[in-house]
């Protein structure tokens, strides 16, 4: 038996929402008991009352709850829970978190804290991808400071560049620079950012490409040097660098480009000595794919690939951390059809203001192709707390057009009383000649939503 394997029958869940339901699931496929954390704030919330044991783990701000490691490894340890799903958000890529549960002979169902401190922080992740030879966005992997070095290093380079926080996430800690003019303030600004978001004030840049797609590729492997690579998602249609919606597989990609830089992902995973789920994310430009970061957990949108693979990821990623060998091979990985999720949030859809607060009526839709995960039900109250995705819709098609045509119908039949939703913006999007033709730029809504905003201004004025 490899050594850091542990045993482990009941799982705690560090995490809430829609993902926290979603982990209960998988366990229950297994065979395996479920502890629920979960904030004052959560209480009611009737996926606690699922779970085989729930466990209050402190007040609703998430600094004292979901994000204290303190707290959940207590939890851990008070329920006789071995293991730790951390879901997405929250602490799932916090590398001393994972360090805590080794050192106390527990399981983080994700990779070693090894592995994600090399991938956590975006610097020393480009230098590994490059030393796998995968495709990097071409910059300049090393900490910068407002100096004569930085203007000279992006001078070769050639503007416009990004500059990067090495710890950034959730679309925070990046700038656009065009000039020289502009590089030493930007650094600066970024770096003071950087230290106050993230506690590290390290940041790079690389070349700033102007109108990428975002396309990733999902892995999986386990702690016998196996891995696979299951396909590609694109989530290009974003707003301030959040993903709205995901679509599998990235149409109008070359599938070769895909399986090559695949395979040198489940190489670098090899290398690294990566094991679980993960998520290569690129941009696709000319033709090409560059590497930008690594997720070191499960996605949102890990849906998609699910619905196009047949395969049930969640339930994988336990298995692999309990020691269990890939049960297929690359050979055996079949994706078909084309799957697409909405992310239903609960705000204003012009103003994006979040509308927490009492779902009067929740309706989801069903049918042929159609999934929804979601929390939610009639009278469920959304605290203000956490962020506000309340459902992800999902559909299945044999082709895109089905895909898309089955997600128009389940919008429509969706209904959600009593707080506002970004549904209507989904359904503009689908609508979309360019949504419709596929391939679009990750610039695509910004531009749709700035076209709306100047044709209602034109409107007022007239
Ligand atoms: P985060 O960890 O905050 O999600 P990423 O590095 O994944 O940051 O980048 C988020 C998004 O920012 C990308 O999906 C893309 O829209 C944009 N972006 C990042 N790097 C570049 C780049 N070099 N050129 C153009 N856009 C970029």
């Amino acid at each position: 038996m490899i050594a850091d394997i542990h045993p482990f029958d009941r799982i705690l869940i560090a995490n809430r929402g829609e993902i926290a339901l979603r982990i209960q699931r998988a366990c229950r496929q297994l065979g395996l008991a479920c502890v629920q954390a979960y904030s004052s704030a959560d209480a009611g919330a009737p996926y606690v009352r699922c779970a085989d044991e729930a466990i209050c783990i402190g007040p609703a701000p998430s600094r004292q709850s979901y994000l204290s490691s303190a707290a959940i490894l207590l939890a851990a340890r008070a329920s006789g829970a071995r293991a730790v799903h951390p879901g997405y958000g929250f602490l799932s890529e916090n590398a001393d978190f994972a360090a805590r549960l080794e050192a106390a002979g527990m399981t983080l169902i994700g990779p070693t804290s090894d592995a994600m401190r090399v991938l956590g922080d975006k610097i020393s992740a480009k230098r590994a991808m490059i030393s796998s030879g995968v495709p990097c966005v071409p910059g300049y992997e090393g900490a910068l400071a407002a100096d004569d070095a930085a203007l000279a290093i992006a001078s070769d380079l050639g503007y416009p560049l990004i500059i990067k926080a090495a710890g950034g996430g959730g679309g925070r800690g990046m700038r656009v620079v065009h000039n020289p003019e502009e590089l030493l303030g930007a650094i600066r600004i970024t770096r003071e950012e950087a230290e106050r978001a993230f506690a590290n004030a390290n940041v790079y840049m690389e070349r700033y490409l102007q109108r990428p797609r975002h396309v990733e590729i999902q892995v999986l492997c386990d702690h016998h040097g196996n891995g696979v690579w299951l396909g590609a998602r694109d989530c290009s249609t974003q707003r301030r660098h959040q993903k709205v919606i995901e679509e599998a597989p990235a149409p109008n990609v070359d599938p070769a480009l895909i399986a090559r830089v695949g395979k040198l992902c489940v190489d670098a995973c090899r290398q690294i000595g990566y094991r679980g789920l993960g998520t290569f994310e690129f941009l696709h430009e000319d033709g090409e794919l560059f590497f930008i970061e690594m997720n070191t957990r499960l996605q949102v949108e890990h849906t998609i690939t699910e619905m196009t693979s047949g395969l049930d990821l969640v339930e994988l990623q336990i298995r692999v951390a309990q020691g269990e060998r890939l049960p297929f091979t690359q050979e055996e990985v079949e994706v078909s059809g084309h799957s697409i999720e909405c992310r239903i949030n609960a705000e204003d859809p012009t103003t994006f203001v979040p509308s927490p607060g009492t779902v009067e009526f929740f309706h989801a839709p069903g049918g042929p192709g159609i999934r929804v995960d979601s929390h939610v039900s009639s009278g469920y109250a959304i605290p203000s707390h956490y962020d506000s995705m309340i459902a992800k819709v999902i559909t299945w098609g044999k082709t895109r057009e089905q895909a898309i045509v089955r997600m128009e119908g389940a919008l429509r039949e969706m209904k959600i009383e009593g707080v506002k939703s970004n549904i209507p913006l989904h359904r503009d999007v689908l609508q979309s000649s360019e949504f419709r033709r596929g391939g679009m730029s990750i610039h695509f809504l910004e531009r749709m939503l700035d076209d709306r905003r100047r044709s209602q201004g034109a409107n007022k004025q007239a």
